[in-house]
C-alpha cells in the first residue's frame, strides 16, 4: 500500500467502492465519475503507478488486470457490441489517480478515439 493513495484506499476497504469484481490480485469498482453508462475501472491490489511500471516490474500482474478487464466486460454484456479499455498514462496521456487503472467503457456507441487535431 502506497500512502496517501485513493485507489490504495480502496483496496483497504478505507474508501467504499461499488465492486462488481474481484480475484486475489485485482479489484474493478465503477467509476465515481462514468463517461459511458458502463464504466468501470480494473486496478491491481498491488501499487504499480501506472501501466508501464506495471508492466516492467510484474508483467504477469498485468495480464492478471487485462484478464480481469475482459471478465468485467463479459460481466457487464458488453462483449456483443464490443466496449474500449483504456489506460491513461501521465500527465499528457489525462491521468489523475497515480494507480494503475484499466479503464473498461461501454454500453453505448463511443466514438472516436480521439478528437480530430
Ligand atoms: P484517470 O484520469 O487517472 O485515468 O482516471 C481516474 C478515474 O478515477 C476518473 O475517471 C475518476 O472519475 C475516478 N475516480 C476518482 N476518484 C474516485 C473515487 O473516489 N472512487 C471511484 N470509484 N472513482 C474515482
Ligand atoms: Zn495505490
Amino acid at each position: 500500500m502506497s500512502a496517501d493513495c485513493l485507489f490504495c484506499k480502496i483496496v483497504a476497504g478505507e474508501i467504499p467502492a461499488d465492486v462488481v469484481h474481484e480475484t486475489g490480485a485485482t479489484l474493478a469498482f465503477r467509476d465515481i465519475g462514468p463517461k459511458a453508462p458502463v464504466h468501470v475501472l480494473v486496478i491491481p491490489k498491488a501499487h504499480h503507478a501506472d501501466v508501464a511500471a506495471l508492466a516492467v516490474t510484474d508483467p504477469a500482474l498485468a495480464g492478471e488486470v487485462l484478464a480481469a478487464a475482459a471478465e468485467v466486460a463479459r460481466k457487464e454484456g458488453l462483449l456483443a457490441h464490443g466496449y474500449r479499455t483504456i489506460f491513461n498514462t501521465g500527465g499528457y496521456g489525462g491521468q489523475e489517480v497515480f494507480h494503475v487503472h484499466a479503464h473498461v467503457v461501454g454500453g453505448a456507441p463511443l466514438g472516436p478515439m480521439l478528437s480530430p487535431r
